[in-house]
């Protein structure tokens, strides 16, 4: 793919326009000036990448991923430093998770240095959108890809469409949740999908998440497809506490997990902060008696656009509900947060060689 094409908009967004937009950026809503696009024949392999500007492509209505829905995305952010660079945190490690999706959906490699410089092109380019570091303000990065070939027949499709957008990302709000135990639903079962970043996840996950916010509470606590015992992610974040003996325990990858980057890189984090990193299989039960012995002194849901968000309950069916702790985000939930944005942003060290500047 190597080479990269860069046709320039003849519009872009005014530097005004642009600043009004910074102020005040609604999370999904707009976009940067350009997009980066690539596409893949059985034939021919990938296409050179080319950068275009941000607008609608054209699909044809037979495109494989509107009837079977292959398609699989990352998401990853840009961060603007006090002295005004631009980095990224572990784009690394998002290409080789993309790959392992692409796998598992049946779609080709992109291969993982052309999505990494890509990525890194497209943030050069529109570095300008990268919104200064108060409030935890980034940009937010999606590459995703598509089955684009039209052809009505259920097989890997033989052409893709490779694509990355981007997104401002505005101050970031330490909002608590409660946690929603579904009786209905469960995310992933084994030899599905769980492990892979696909939107079928997503699609399937919507009904839950309705149900949630009826009962109240702000995502789904996920238990595993088999025997709906063990815990294994919440809303679409990994799920980790911290107990009263100093540990940080989050639920092992059996292989129905999304293996979160901001899971390892807090695993890894621990020890620098007094707790053990445990990945074992924890039970609902367990988790609600712990919550009640005090065993489970904090918990919160991880995930790269909140970093962590606390859990401060539990609810479940027939008017089940457990309140961690007294109900307050926790002093470590909140300690392991701050070691890591600070890494982020370069406020601190970056000993594990995790972030890596644009421009
Ligand atoms: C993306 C995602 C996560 C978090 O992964 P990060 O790499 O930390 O952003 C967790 N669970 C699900 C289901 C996800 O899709």
């Amino acid at each position: 793919m190597s080479d990269i094409v860069l046709h320039r908009t003849p519009t872009p967004t005014s530097a005004e326009r642009r600043a009004e937009i910074l102020a005040n950026p609604v999370f999904g809503h707009y976009f940067v000036d350009h997009q980066l696009l690539a596409d893949y024949s059985a034939d021919g392999g990938w296409g050179p990448m080319r950068i275009e500007p941000m607008g609608t492509w054209q699909m044809h209505p037979a495109a494989a991923v509107l009837h079977y829905g292959q398609e699989i995305f990352e998401g990853l952010k840009a961060y603007r430093r006090a002295d005004g660079s631009v980095w990224l945190f572990r784009p690394e490690a998002n290409a080789a998770r993309f790959a392992r999706s692409a796998a598992r959906l049946g779609m080709p490699a992109v291969p993982e240095t052309d999505f990494v410089e890509g990525i890194r092109r497209l943030v050069e380019l529109e570095h300008e959108w990268v919104p200064d570091p108060a409030g935890e303000q980034s940009l937010y990065i999606r590459p995703f890809m598509v089955a684009s070939e039209p052809y009505l027949g259920v097989r890997p499709a033989s052409g893709y469409t490779f694509c990355v957008i981007a997104s401002p990302v505005g101050a970031y709000y330490d909002e608590p949740v409660t946690l929603w135990l579904t009786p209905n639903y469960t995310r992933a079962a084994p030899g599905g999908t769980g492990a892979a970043k696909c939107g079928g996840n997503y699609a399937a996950s919507l009904d839950a998440a309705t149900e949630a916010e009826q009962e109240g509470c702000g995502q789904v606590l996920w238990t595993d497809g088999a025997e709906r015992k063990y815990i294994e992610e919440c809303g679409t974040m990994n799920f980790m506490f911290v107990s009263r003996d100093g540990e940080l325990v989050t639920p092992a990858l059996t292989g129905t997990i999304l293996a979160g980057i901001t899971r390892d890189s807090l695993l890894t984090l621990a020890e620098r902060h007094g707790l053990t990193p445990v990945e074992r299989r924890v039970t609902v039960e367990e988790l609600f008696d712990g919550v009640e012995s005090g065993y489970v002194a904090e918990a919160f849901a991880c995930g790269t656009a909140a970093v962590v968000t606390p859990i401060v309950g539990f609810k479940a069916p027939g008017g089940v509900h457990h309140v961690v702790a007294d109900g307050k985000p926790g002093a470590k939930t909140k300690e392991m947060r701050a070691a890591l944005v600070d890494i982020q942003y370069g406020r601190a060290e970056d000993p594990f060689g995790w972030t890596q500047r644009v421009c």
